[in-house]
């Protein structure tokens, strides 16, 4: 991902409303885009490093494999914005061995199944990033991001450096994606 398509121009689309709308409220609480950016690449910056090694709850993993494991996004482009990562520190798709690659495409499909159990999920964006340039926030620690999305979601998208989420409401939904999977 990188930044959302405001092409499409209007605000006022309404999404069908499901248990993640309804623990989607974008207005109380604001993060300032960047506030746990890495200052290098290095394992000791990286938050994909870092964040297996919370709670599930503190961290927001939502779901742990042997070689990846699955965690909200803190600045979610939509409700439910998900995140499969490696556990090893690597920036590049061709760097995954072939377990770690089969797992992650497990964990996607499975990330998949569980935002349309719990959520009208009428469609997604999945892909990685790779690269600064093409848009990674974390380059340097590979992520593939599955993005639910529902007819009429501009009216979800994050406004561009103001990226708005309230974290009990993360918690919430790291829940409910948890106890579905
Ligand atoms: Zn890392």
């Amino acid at each position: 991902m990188s930044e959302p398509d405001h092409s499409a121009g209007h605000q006022d689309g309404i999404g069908t409303p499901d248990a993640l709308d309804r623990l989607w409220t974008p207005h109380r609480m604001a993060y300032v885009r960047g506030e746990s950016k890495p200052v290098d690449d290095t394992e000791t910056q990286c938050p994909f490093c870092r964040v297996p090694a919370m709670e599930d709850a503190e961290g927001l993993v939502v779901r742990r494999g042997e070689l990846a494991y699955v965690v909200l996004n803190l600045y979610p482009y939509a409700p439910g914005h998900l995140m499969v990562c490696p556990f090893r520190h690597i920036a590049d798709y061709t760097e995954t061995t072939d377990a770690e690659a089969k797992e992650v495409a497990e964990l996607t499909k499975q990330a998949m199944h569980t935002l349309r159990t719990v959520s009208g999920v009428q469609g997604f964006n999945i892909g990685m990033n790779q690269g600064a340039v093409a848009g990674a926030g974390i380059a340097a620690h590979l992520h593939q991001h599955v993005v639910p999305r529902w007819l009429g979601d501009q009216n979800f998208m994050p406004i561009i450096g103001q990226t708005k989420t309230l974290p009990e409401l993360l918690q919430d939904t790291r829940q409910l994606l948890a106890d579905a999977w």
